[in-house]
């Protein structure tokens, strides 16, 4: 099982990170990459680094152990893999949108401004590895102070454990050892960065004055969501379905017929121009 160690002590700030990540999954390049209000994750950012003070810490999918994203996704467009990684297949998306809602960390993201939008999210650079184009994510390898670095999940514990127990500037807690079940991307940090920040900063309902962040929580999002999909009337659930569906269908055929058009043009341009020539 692969992992993510990012050692908040180490960062930077540098957002090589996020560039690496953009280039890597050919993402839009021209977004900022600096966010003061926002947690910066969108569907052209898939990892984003904040600041508070001095110090910086990067949000990404946590790639959890047990993923409530992959919990309430009706068609199973969401799933981990073996390697640890929780991949999104575009083509079964229906386009509902429950996975934003489960995430316990706010991570999906919505192609809000194309006419075919997909559910969009850091996946470990699974595809690319799993090709054999590249080792390790683009996030991990570029990172010139190793703040951020990907190995198997029990060495990354242990190695996570060996500099808490070597260093008493670092605070002792694993984050995502345990909380929501375990994740795959860990982070340590130091005693004066505590636990607020990472909570304000890396939760979607992280508000540490009111002390309702989920790192607290232990307990896998699935056990909860099962109880809360269980309790939603399988006739509303098919409706929204079917709704979604034929919604989803719409978009598609808009989109083909618009590729159709645009390949027509595209001929008929080539072909005037030999006429001419
Ligand atoms: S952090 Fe959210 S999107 Fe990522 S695997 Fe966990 S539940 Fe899914
Ligand atoms: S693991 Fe890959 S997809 Fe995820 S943030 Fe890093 S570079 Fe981007
Ligand atoms: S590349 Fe490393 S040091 Fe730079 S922002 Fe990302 S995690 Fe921090």
């Amino acid at each position: 099982m692969k992992a993510i160690l990012t050692d908040v002590t180490k960062c930077i700030g540098c957002a090589a990170c996020v560039t690496a990540c953009k280039e890597t999954n050919n993402l839009d390049k021209g977004k900022p990459r600096e966010w003061q209000k926002s947690d910066g994750l969108s569907s052209d950012n898939w990892t984003s680094v904040l600041r508070k003070n001095d110090t910086y810490i990067r949000k990404q999918c946590r790639h959890c152990l047990e993923p409530a994203c992959e919990s309430v996704c009706p068609v199973g467009a969401l799933h981990r893999t073996e390697s640890g990684a929780v991949v999104y297949d575009e083509d079964k998306c229906l386009g509902c949108r429950y996975c934003m809602m489960a995430c316990p960390y706010g991570i999906p993201r919505y192609e809000w401004d194309s006419p075919v939008p997909y559910i969009r999210k850091c996946i470990m650079c699974h595809d690319n590895i799993a090709a054999g184009i590249i080792d390790q994510p683009a996030c991990t390898n570029i990172c010139p102070t190793q703040a951020t670095i990907y190995g198997n999940r029990d060495d990354l514990i242990k190695e996570a454990k060996r500099r808490i127990k070597s260093d008493p500037k670092y605070l002792d807690h694993i984050y995502g050892e345990t909380e929501v079940g375990g994740t795959n991307v860990i982070y340590i940090t130091s005693k004066d960065e505590k636990l607020d920040f990472l909570t304000y900063y890396t939760n979607r309902l992280g508000d540490p004055e009111k002390k309702y962040g989920y790192p607290d929580i232990t307990q896998s999002i699935p056990e909860t969501t099962k109880i809360a999909m269980k309790s939603v009337p399988p006739a509303f659930l098919g409706m929204g379905a079917i709704m979604t569906g034929a919604y989803w269908i719409v978009q598609r055929r808009m989109k083909i017929e618009k590729a159709n058009k645009d390949a027509n043009k595209v001929n008929n341009d080539k072909n005037n121009e030999v006429g001419n020539g």
